[in-house]
């Protein structure tokens, strides 16, 4: 009777938390460690047709898609400045004719080396004043609020494509340091783009937010949906409206040097699942 109760005790304990996939189910997890910024995939191969899965990554839900492999996989965004430690992920997987079962795995987030930049600017161009910092306070919470939002609807397909083909200028994740003020660090890349030169949608999607702003100039900001957002900022131009629906590759705006911007260029930024992750990242977690 005793033993039995603790052969019960041992199967409710490792039964949830450890039972053996079913044969020929593969997980690939993301190689470890993974980086600050970072986007990665999770592979589940060899599921059967009509299978559920679910999961999550510290909490936040994570959602499956059908890979060009016949797969299921699902992006984890890795925030810029999330601190460096385990972090618990968990995939549950529901096959039609067999039991369910869960998957659970620590992923390593590492304290990632992005560079700092040390730039020295006459004060007036670093202090802003009252009305203007009212402003700024005032737009960082329009952007904000757009990123615990969920669209259940997931717009983009196949692989992230770049929103102009000119090299990248200043890279993801730079720190700053402003007349000896730490700041915030560069949470999109800068890519090279003459005035006037199109930008193009990196995925299909629907456009949430055009407007003005005093640090982003003329900018857009696409929902791929599941989460997943991108951004172009110090457009010359706009060419779509808010609630648009944009097909990847579309002509979104017209490169320049709106907003605080020295030269033309195209700041691209991406959001996923709320982290500020480098758009290459979600480039390379997407192609193939
Ligand atoms: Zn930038």
């Amino acid at each position: 009777m005793a033993k039995l109760s603790l052969m019960m005790m041992i199967a409710l304990t490792y039964g949830l938390v450890m039972q053996s996939p079913v044969d020929g189910v593969e997980f690939v997890a993301p190689p470890e460690p993974v980086a600050q910024g970072d986007v990665t995939q999770i592979v589940i191969k060899g599921m059967t047709a009509g299978s559920k899965v679910e999961g999550s990554w510290r909490g936040e839900p994570l959602q499956f898609f059908e890979t060009a492999q016949g797969d299921y996989g699902s992006l984890v965004g890795i925030d810029l400045r999330l601190k460096p430690g385990a972090y618990p992920l968990e995939v549950h997987v529901n096959p039609p004719a067999d039991r369910s079962w869960t998957w659970r795995k620590n992923l390593e987030v590492v304290d990632t080396d992005y560079g700092v930049q040390r730039l020295t600017l006459p004060e007036g161009m670093v202090t802003l004043d009252a009305a203007t910092l009212k402003r700024v306070r005032k737009e960082g919470a329009r952007f904000s609020a757009l990123w615990p939002k969920r669209t259940a609807n997931r717009y983009w397909r196949g692989n992230f494509v770049r929103p102009v083909p000119g090299k990248l200028t200043t890279p993801f994740g730079l720190g700053r340091i402003l007349n000896g003020e730490p700041r915030s660090p560069h949470s999109g890349v800068d890519m090279r783009a003459a005035l006037g030169d199109p930008v193009r949608a990196a995925n299909h999607g629907r456009v949430i937010l055009v407007g003005e702003f005093y640090f982003h100039g003329k900018a857009v900001v696409i929902d791929h949906g599941w989460g997943l957002y991108t951004m172009y900022f110090h457009l010359s131009q706009v060419k779509v409206a808010e609630r648009d629906l944009v097909g990847k590759n579309a002509i979104i705006g017209l490169a320049g040097s709106t907003g605080r911007s020295t030269a033309p260029h195209l700041h691209w930024g991406v959001r996923l699942g709320g982290a500020r992750v480098d758009p290459l990242a979600l480039i390379r977690a997407t192609e193939g």
